[in-house]
């Protein structure tokens, strides 16, 4: 087991992550030490990065959490799982397994609950603690690369889809088609709905369009509620709003069907405007929802496995973190960024400083990945 180990670390809000060499954590009690194979990047991180929630993260602080890895270590007394186990550290890093909500399995609003990359380090390290309790055990057959995206971005859709308790052939408008809306879409097709996808980026609507969306509105360009509504005879029976733009939220609203429920997951800093005679006078529900249980973990994950949905991955070594985190705070991901770890992820680091060091005049390199756009960061909150 090495000592020391690379990690992103936030030290100050709304700056550039520092790439620093820390101690390996020792694993105590109870406790796991994963070695990281992979970790995506999820928006979330770029709240964490700004601090831009109510209830702030401590400083310094390592963000991620949608980390895979092997086992490396098991504390005194873990018997749930073994060294080399594959598992995800997930948001989700604790709960107290007592509380009421624990007891009814609502884990996920434990009062005692902790979270990855944000209350405890998380995975844009080569080395993540974490709870034998609460991690995600991966399937065989599903890529670490592959299986990143599904412990949030996979499982806050998932759980979205089924809180707005749309039924099969029934309409779900997703709001938002980046790194959850891109994998909600395929749980709804997965799980029978008809899809219709909201962004305000025409390529990650046709991105939608491959993935399945039987209809694609640009909020940009139209009135998305009023085509929703022309187009499905009343409105969306579920709507899940992922978009990290509190425009979404009210567009969202008026794109629930009367009797329907608008399910909120995206998590821009602020408030939005209910027009409440809509609401009531339409009997519409609009309820919030965070992550998933360890119950919906594995159900999504079972979905991943069977090949019914697929991430769409750009690979990158952890030292491209903040050219990452500057794309995704402009909504230039289009999909999802999965870092990657151990030999694979240096290989791709070594190609990336290769790439770097090439003169600019020569013909542009085969990359793994898009080239990433170096422009200056968005204010925090600004445009999203
Ligand atoms: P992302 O940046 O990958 O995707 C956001 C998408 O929203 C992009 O495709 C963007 O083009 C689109 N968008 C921007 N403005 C829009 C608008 N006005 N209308 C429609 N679409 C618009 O982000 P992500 O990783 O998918 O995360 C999205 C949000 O969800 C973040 O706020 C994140 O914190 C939150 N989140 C919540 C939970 C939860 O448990 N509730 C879990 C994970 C992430
Ligand atoms: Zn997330
Ligand atoms: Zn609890």
């Amino acid at each position: 087991m090495p000592r020391k180990m690379q990690a992103a670390v936030v030290v100050a809000f709304g700056k550039p992550l520092l790439l620093e060499e820390l101690s390996v954590p020792a694993v105590g009690p109870g406790q796991i030490l994963v070695r990281t194979e992979t970790c995506g990047v999820c928006h979330t991180d770029v709240h964490a990065q700004d601090g831009d929630w109510p209830s702030k993260p401590h400083l310094p602080f390592i963000p991620g959490h949608e980390a895979i890895g092997l086992v490396a270590a098991v504390g005194a007394g873990v018997t749930v799982v073994r060294e080399g186990d594959r598992v995800g550290v997930p948001w989700l890093h604790s709960a107290c397994g007592h509380c009421e909500y624990c007891l009814s399995a609502w884990e996920t609003v434990c009062p005692a609950a902790t979270y990855s990359g944000y209350s405890v380090n998380g995975g844009f390290a080569e080395y993540v603690l974490a709870d034998p309790n609460y991690v995600a055990h991966i399937p065989d057959g599903l890529s670490p690369e592959e299986a990143a995206p599904v412990i949030c971005a996979g499982i806050t859709t998932y759980k979205g889809i089924k809180e707005t308790e749309a039924r099969p052939g029934e309409w779900l408008a997703v709001s938002g088609c980046g790194g959850l809306g891109h994998m909600g879409i395929q749980y709804a097709k997965a799980m029978g709905l008809h899809v219709a996808a909201i962004d305000v980026d025409d390529a990650k609507l046709a991105h939608a369009t491959r993935l399945g969306a039987d209809l694609v509105i640009n909020a940009k360009k139209e009135n998305p509620a009023a085509v929703l509504k022309r187009e499905t005879g009343g409105g969306a029976h579920g709507v899940l709003i992922t978009a990290a733009s509190l425009s979404a939220f009210k567009e969202g609203v008026e794109m629930t069907r009367k009797r329907g429920t608008c399910v909120l997951v995206g998590l821009p800093p602020g408030e939005f405007p209910l027009p409440l005679f809509d609401v009531v006078a339409n009997c519409i529900t609009v309820r919030g929802s965070f992550v998933g249980t360890r119950q919906d973990m594995a159900e999504c994950l079972a979905f991943a496995a069977e090949g019914k949905v697929k991430a769409d991955v750009e690979l990158q070594p952890l030292s491209a973190i903040n050219d990452v985190m500057t794309r995704l705070a402009r909504d230039e991901v289009p999909s999802r960024v999965v870092l990657q770890f151990g030999s694979a992820g240096a290989e791709l680091a070594a190609k990336h400083a290769a790439a770097a060091a090439e003169p600019a005049e020569e013909p542009e390199p085969k990359r793994t990945s898009k080239p990433v756009a170096r422009k200056p960061r968005a204010p925090a909150g600004a445009g999203r």
